[in-house]
């Protein structure tokens, strides 16, 4: 089996340190080419020596630019006693963008938010599978990162759980068999929660994920269940199936991580425990042509010797409406879900500053949409352009939109 060339973007954070890991363990089935960074150059250079990858990207590089990246690699590789094998690197807001326009057999594109767009597009203009974790590109993106994929002849692999649970549950079936898609939600930390108690709670108490370990934007958006709104978003635009037909239940334990039913009442689920690295192996694992070869290990299996319950309940939409303004922002389509998206980076920002309580970060969502769709903003047509506009212009709505809400906060 041919060495597959991974450019892993989004590197240093939970996602990207958890795909080189899986690469790591498994130097006959992988190897890394390029790793794009934000901010944490450290962890960028020393992950670039230890693969040996040929390409770095620093998106906010240090003051000495590319000159220090450069000095950086190799002060580290002498502590390391390895070799400098970076030949390219590339520094400022498009670097990663550039870093995925270089040849590879897959780009995992791991940047968190909407910043990973430009970098979804540069890999599918290149031709190259992406590998993606970064859902927001292709819920912003919508049609045109679609339509990007397929001039291109490019895949979009999902490494979100859920999605990737649908895509081996779909290899059960034909596609016109599908009846519904049911995603899975653990319901977050705040679960079960009174409307008074989720004014209260603290941006800490919204970091302590019940069943996985992940980055503070969707650790956030899981509380919020604005995660499940932004995967039932990618869901209907993944596999073509309208809204009507993708429900989204509560799963506490995350063990199974998303369903698909038949026309014939059959319901196949995937399940593993909440590891990563399977949907990471097997989106890493996906060739070309579409088939997958499994990674040995990726996880441990789920130990079903032992004895355990688990349990499904319908989601809350009086207390997390997030989900329900996902899905009116994806059925009006255009730039809405990029409104969406934007306005809810802004406010999860606010949230952790300090400025707005949690119940607020829904509210703002809603106030955001309502604007941009009483604008006839829903009949966009979606250009990297148009996407960027409705972008910028949801942030600024959110920014007026903070200051009497900071002060109701307060007064809260
Ligand atoms: P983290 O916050 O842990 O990591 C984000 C990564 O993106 C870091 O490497 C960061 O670099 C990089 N980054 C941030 N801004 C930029 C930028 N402007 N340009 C280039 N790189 C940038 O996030 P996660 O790993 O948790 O999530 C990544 C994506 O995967 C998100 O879209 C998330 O929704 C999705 N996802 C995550 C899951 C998880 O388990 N964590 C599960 C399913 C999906 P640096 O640290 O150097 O600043
Ligand atoms: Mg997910």
């Amino acid at each position: 089996m041919k060495v597959r060339n991974v450019i892993v973007l989004g590197a240093t954070g939970s996602v990207g340190t958890q795909a080189l890991e899986v690469i790591a363990a498994n130097p006959a089935r992988f190897a890394v080419t390029g790793i794009g960074a934000g901010s944490n150059i450290d962890a960028a250079v020393d992950q670039a020596i230890r693969t040996g990858a040929r390409a770095l990207a620093i998106a906010t590089p240090p003051a000495g630019g590319e000159a220090q990246v450069r000095r950086l690699l190799e002060a580290r590789a002498e502590q390391l006693g390895a070799q400098v094998a970076v030949e390219t690197i590339f520094t400022g807001p498009e670097a990663s963008a550039r870093l995925a326009a270089e040849p590879a057999d897959v780009v995992l594109n791991a940047v968190t938010g909407a910043a990973g767009l430009t970098s979804t597009l540069a890999a599918l203009e290149s031709g190259t599978d992406v590998a993606l974790a970064n859902k927001e590109s292709l819920i912003i993106g919508g049609e045109l990162v679609l339509r990007t994929a397929e001039e291109n002849a490019a895949q979009l692999i999902p490494v979100d759980s859920e999605h990737s649970a649908i895509a081996q549950a779909l290899r059960a079936g034909r596609r016109e068999e599908v009846s519904r898609l049911i995603i899975t939600a653990s319901g977050g930390p705040f679960r079960g929660m009174s409307a008074d108690e989720l004014a209260a709670v603290t941006p800490e108490q919204a970091l302590a994920h019940p069943t996985w370990n992940m980055g503070t934007v969707i650790t956030t958006n899981s509380a919020t269940l604005v995660n499940k709104g932004l995967e039932v978003i990618e869901a209907h635009l993944l596999f073509g199936i309208d809204y009507d037909r993708i429900t989204a239940v509560v799963h506490p334990q995350s063990r199974i991580h998303s369903m698909v039913e038949f026309v014939d009442g059959s319901t196949i689920a995937q399940v593993s425990p909440p590891d990563m690295k399977l949907p990471i192996a097997y989106a890493l694992g996906t060739d070309r042509d579409g088939t997958t070869t499994r990674i040995a290990g990726a996880t441990a299996p789920e130990p079903f010797d032992a004895a355990s319950s688990w349990t499904f309940e319908p989601v809350d939409d009086a207390n997390f409406p997030a989900l329900g303004l996902a899905i009116r922002a994806g059925r009006a389509g255009g730039t809405a879900p990029a409104v969406y998206n934007a306005a809810n980076e802004e406010l999860v920002d606010a949230f952790h500053a300090g400025s707005i309580t949690f119940p607020q970060i829904s509210e703002g969502i809603a106030a955001a949409l309502d604007q941009h769709l009483g604008n006839g903003g829903e009949a966009t047509e979606l250009t990297l352009e148009t996407v960027l506009a409705a972008d910028r212009s949801a942030r600024e709505f959110i920014a007026g939109w903070l200051e009497p809400a900071a002060a109701e906060g307060a007064r809260a």
